[in-house]
């Protein structure tokens, strides 16, 4: 009976992870179409001085829809790259795209800044360092106004991971660590990496107000940031309140979310962002 029970479950398994491995190779093969017919496109959201509203730069974002032309999840399909070793090619067109979209800003306004987020595969991958700076040279950019954002998840191998940020540093981009506050790396840590900063994930930003666990962890966010020096983006903005929060902990935060704009295909001060979330 035991072994009868052991078939039952491992064929029962064995059906989901085909359903699984079917789909991720759906998954795979669509980023592989987009990325060759170049319909992976890259949407900008503004992030802001949240104590004037000024808005320091956009970040990229990176947007797929499958054949019915239904948006997929960045989390879902970024996923599906790394898997099928196809993150880099897709970090090389949002670098390619975005340089180009932005590059009149970046040229009128030195203190605008585009960040772009890597996966640690795209950070340890010796070749795009060289890359980046030649999209940048070609465009006639400067490198410090390029921000690179890392998830706190990414932060495991750090040795190498150190080595790998300083070589971009050595660029003159700089890094900021995105979602902080949802994986679990200490404090310590963080602090030891080359960082310039940190975006706050939205999940504590939108807590503020209703769970008091959560206030207390943006207030800790706030103070621990500050005193080490760091930049602060504070991630997922809709509300005036949760604005004025953050302001009275920090009144040099930057913000990004939607009461300052939904990303979309260009700036919204230039009138015609279509919201694309
Ligand atoms: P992220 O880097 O933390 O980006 C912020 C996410 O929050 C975006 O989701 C954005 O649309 C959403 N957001 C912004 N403001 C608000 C708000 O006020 N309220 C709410 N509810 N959401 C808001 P999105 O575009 O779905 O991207 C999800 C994640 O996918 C990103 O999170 C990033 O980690 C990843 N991703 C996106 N593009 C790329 C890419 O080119 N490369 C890599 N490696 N990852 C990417
Ligand atoms: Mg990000
Ligand atoms: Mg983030
Ligand atoms: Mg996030």
């Amino acid at each position: 009976a035991a072994t009868g029970m052991g078939a039952l479950s491992g064929g029962a398994f064995g059906w989901a992870a085909l359903w699984y491995r079917r789909r991720r190779l759906s998954l795979s093969q669509q980023v592989k179409r987009a990325l060759a017919d170049g319909s992976l496109s890259v949407v900008y959201q503004p992030i802001v001085r949240m104590r004037d509203k000024h808005v320091v730069g956009v970040e990229a974002l990176a947007r797929l829809s499958d054949e019915a032309g239904e948006p997929i999840s960045p989390e879902v399909f970024i996923k599906a790259a790394e898997d099928a070793g196809l993150v880099c090619e897709v970090a090389r067109l949002v670098i390619r795209r975005a340089l180009a979209d932005m590059r009149d800003e970046l040229l009128a306004r030195r203190d605008f800044d585009l960040s772009i987020n890597l996966s640690v595969l795209d950070v340890l991958d010796a070749a795009l360092v060289p890359y980046l700076n030649d999209e940048i040279a070609r465009n006639g950019l400067n490198p410090d106004q390029i921000v690179l954002e890392i998830t706190e998840r990414s932060t495991a191998r750090r040795e190498k991971l150190v080595e790998a940020m300083k070589a971009f540093q050595r660029s003159g981009h700089r890094f900021f660590i995105d979602d902080f506050g949802t994986g679990y790396s200490n404090l310590a840590y963080l602090a030891s990496l080359p960082i310039s900063g940190i975006k706050m994930d939205k999940m504590f930003t939108q807590a503020i107000g209703k769970e008091a666990v959560c206030s207390a962890i943006v207030e800790n966010i706030c103070a621990i940031s500050d005193r080490l020096g760091l930049d602060l983006i504070v991630e997922g903005v809709e509300t005036e309140e949760q604005a004025a929060y953050i302001l009275q902990l920090r009144n040099d935060a930057f913000g990004q979310g939607w009461l300052y704009g939904k990303p979309g295909r260009t700036l919204p001060s230039t009138g015609d962002s279509r919201p694309h979330c």
